[in-house]
């Protein structure tokens, strides 16, 4: 058999892409057309399967004891990397495919397609792993911890935007609600028998928003409130307001929950109501590695696209790639869909337009090529692995 140079391995990747353009095409509307909320991504996890099964993968369902995860795996049966290619699904409540996450995980299937398709690329392993409820949930975080990526030498995807970007930031994050406890009493006739737990919510708020002034820049605390009393004329026996609290990384986060908390104890304490703290699943920081968002960039300008510096602050959320961003070497760039932004019904429409599907092939095509870039040449690969080491050690 003939040694392939890598471009040739890369124009074999690119070609593959291109012969299954149409039948992946159909894919990503087909998602489109049936958006499913998080944790109940059925149909699209089993549409997403279907495709690597067919092509030989061998299948992992309901991984992590969620219904809507799974795992594709091939083995070339060769020494080499394990590389995941990720997949999301799920849609937004009444805005459907409003992220592109149907993009997302038709984009990593078709990557994963046309490397099998070119079996001679890979050494190793090639894994999807589908990561459902990214919306609401945190299905990647759920995997992190239960050891999913722990042996993963590389996890990339991409995620549809405004602007292309390999690299962007990423808060930690963590919600919590805060229920509150009081006492019932007539409001006009016996309000001294009463404990407001209404009074401890609004201390709470009270409290959160004069301790704005000592948070750093990059922290964000935001709540509502989710339950205010039932009636006017009854003092409220119970009360509920749910934050969410980031910050730059999860060290800083600890230190932000620890004076938000201390701040609803003293809510409950100044009204005499009791406080129980409900705390959601911590989203990590996002660690982009440098090196190998580095090699996705020089192949999207292979393939001709352009790409953008991210912000130098502000303007980013969270996300659960974080959490697995701190197990292994990561990668979530961005790719352009338009001039539109998550969360909008523009998004959605463009999440189904020409547009949308061409860049999805254009980033299936760079994820496979820096797939091959970790395959064919372990120098790249150690030089990834290096950097996410050296990363880790400094923690
Ligand atoms: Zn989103
Ligand atoms: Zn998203």
């Amino acid at each position: 058999m003939a040694f392939c140079t890598i471009t040739e391995h890369k124009n074999s990747v690119i070609g593959a892409v291109d012969r299954l353009s149409d039948e992946l095409t159909l894919l990503a509307l087909n998602l489109h057309a049936n958006p499913e909320l998080s944790f109940e991504e059925v149909k699209s996890a089993a549409a997403l399967i279907a495709p690597l099964r067919a092509a030989g993968f061998s299948i992992e369902e309901g991984i992590g004891d969620l219904p809507t995860a799974f795992r594709a795996t091939f083995d070339s049966g060769r020494p080499g990397p394990t590389i995941a290619l990720l997949a999301e699904y799920d849609a937004l409540e009444g805005l459907g495919h409003a992220c592109g996450h149907n993009l997302i995980g038709t984009a990593s299937v078709t990557a994963a397609l046309a490397l099998k398709a070119c079996g001679d690329a890979l050494t190793g392993k090639l894994q999807v792993i589908g990561t459902p409820a990214e919306e609401e949930g945190g299905g990647k975080i759920i995997l992190a911890n239960l050891g999913y990526f722990d042996h993963v030498d590389a996890a990339m995807m991409f995620h549809p935007r405004d602007k292309t970007m390999v690299t962007r930031g990423g808060l930690a994050c963590v919600d919590a609600t805060f229920k509150f406890y009081g006492k019932a009493a007539h409001a006009a006739s016996a309000p001294q028998n009463g404990i407001s737990a209404l009074d401890a919510v609004i201390h709470t708020f009270v409290g959160i928003n004069a301790l704005r002034q000592l948070f750093t820049d990059d922290v964000r605390v935001h709540g509502i409130i989710t339950n205010g009393g039932s009636a006017t004329n009854i003092v409220p026996a119970y009360a509920e307001a749910k934050f969410l609290m980031r910050a730059n990384t999860v060290k800083g986060l600890a230190i932000v929950k620890q004076k938000v908390f201390a701040a609803a104890q003293g809510a409950a304490d100044m009204s005499g109501a009791r406080l129980e703290i409900e705390e959601g699943l911590t989203y990590a920081e996002r660690n982009n590695n440098l090196t190998l968002a580095g090699y996705f960039q020089q192949n999207l300008e292979i393939l001709g696209v352009e790409v953008v510096p991210p912000p130098v602050s502000g303007g980013i959320g969270s996300s659960d790639i974080g959490n697995v961003s701190q197990i292994t070497a990561a990668i979530h760039p961005y790719l352009r869909i338009g001039d539109v932004l998550p969360h909008t019904p523009e998004f959605a429409e463009a999440a189904g337009s020409p547009a949308g599907l061409q860049t999805m092939l254009q980033a299936a095509k760079a994820l496979a090529m820096t797939a091959v870039d970790l395959y064919q040449d372990p120098s790249m690969l150690s030089a990834v692995r290096e950097e996410f080491s050296q990363w880790h050690s400094q923690r």
